[in-house]
């Protein structure tokens, strides 16, 4: 039996687990509820959509924020179902007849089992009647899954000219790591023992595929640059997929370790912000950070590792021969990289490239 691909992926989403870990990421809710119950002004008797409400935790939310109406669309049909029931059980829903809703029924949310593509044929109003936009649709390193499609796809269709749309930015920046966020140093030394032909095995098997997991901010051995930045408002659709050229520098202190060696790069992290910004949200912007430097959230960070490490220090010989390496006076040689980021077809995964320029 052979199940297509969005079989799979709605099928995923039907387990409760995914939403509880997604409910239970706390940097995560505190973003959204954040944006949406502190800007009362934009909520209150606005016609949102939430795109992919899953257990309508945000459409609830937008509810509460005042919206006179929310359309929440979901795909799975068990999702929607837990949706309706949730909406019901609080009192927001709304049946379409008036029998369906308990006394207090508000008739607020009104779920509806489609993909947001296809959600014409289900739902009443409008196009570009929508004044507000509510989704949840980042993936690992941002773009896996590529959601972000259907919310681009519904901006286009059901939002007012001018409308909002929550979160607004999206930002992806990279930095690189040193060996303490590889498996080396734990194989080096196992009970005295050296096992390091482990952790040489399983580096070179990350150099063909990215891993998500937490990365310390301390294992970070550059500075963090904007890979690319996404404004949701203005961009297009084809804009999802891009190649970015950045540029590296090695922080001060992670360019020698004590006995002055270089220290070694030995790949990239990737990760993201999500911007609720004071053009939509005016009484309390927020931001959603997936930072080493910041709490960890469920996303994790995407890391990428070079087939070979390489070694920060000064490659030129410096203007002043005296000056320490890293100073103006002797700049670091910064690492050139070219990544590409574009969804693969006919699949909801991506493709990453990651190449080092001009070593
Ligand atoms: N908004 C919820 C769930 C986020 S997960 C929350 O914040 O907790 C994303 C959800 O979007 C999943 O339940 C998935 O089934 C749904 N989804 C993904 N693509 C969709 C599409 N094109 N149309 C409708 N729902 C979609």
């Amino acid at each position: 039996h052979v199940r297509t691909v969005n079989e799979n992926y709605f099928g995923a989403y039907s387990s409760f687990g995914i939403h509880r870990e997604m409910i239970s990421d706390k940097v995560r809710m505190d973003a959204y509820s954040q944006a949406i119950l502190r800007n009362t002004s934009l909520f209150s008797d606005a016609i949102v959509m939430d795109v992919g409400c899953g257990t309508g935790i945000l459409s609830l939310f937008a509810a509460q924020a005042g919206a006179s109406k929310v359309i929440a669309v979901e795909a799975s049909e068990k999702m929607a179902g837990v949706a309706t029931q949730t909406a019901k059980d609080n009192g927001l829903w709304q049946s379409g007849r008036p029998d369906g809703c308990n006394d207090s029924c508000k008739g607020v949310v009104e779920v509806v089992h489609s993909m947001v593509e296809d959600v014409d044929k289900s739902i009443q109003i409008q196009p570009h009647s929508v004044d507000v936009l509510i989704s949840e649709w980042m993936g690992y390193c941002l773009l896996y899954e590529s959601m972000l499609n259907s919310v681009l796809y519904a901006r286009d269709r059901w939002l007012k000219p001018g409308g909002a749309i929550l979160p607004d930015t999206a930002t992806m920046f990279a930095a690189g790591f040193g060996k303490g966020a590889t498996s080396l140093p734990f194989w080096e030394d196992v009970y005295r023992f050296d096992m390091s032909c482990v952790g040489k095995e399983i580096v070179e098997d990350a150099a063909r595929y990215p891993i998500v997991d937490v990365v310390n901010d301390v294992d970070l051995v550059t500075d963090a640059v904007v890979l690319q930045a996404f404004d949701l408002v203005a961009m297009k659709p084809d804009e999802v997929d891009f190649t970015s050229n950045i540029e590296i520098a090695p922080k001060l202190a992670g360019l020698a370790d004590k006995d002055g060696k270089p220290t070694w790069c030995y790949g990239v992290v990737l990760w993201f912000e999500t911007g609720f910004t004071s053009r939509f949200c005016k009484e309390f912007p927020a931001v959603l950070s997936t930072s080493p430097a910041t709490p960890k959230t469920h996303w994790a960070q995407t890391i990428l590792t070079f087939r070979e490490p390489i070694a920060m220090s000064s490659k030129r010989p410096c203007a002043d021969r005296l000056a320490p390496v890293g100073t103006d006076a002797c700049p670091a040689e910064k690492i050139r990289l070219r990544i590409s980021i574009a969804r693969a077809s006919e699949h909801r995964s991506i493709d990453i490239s990651l190449e080092a320029v001009g070593i």
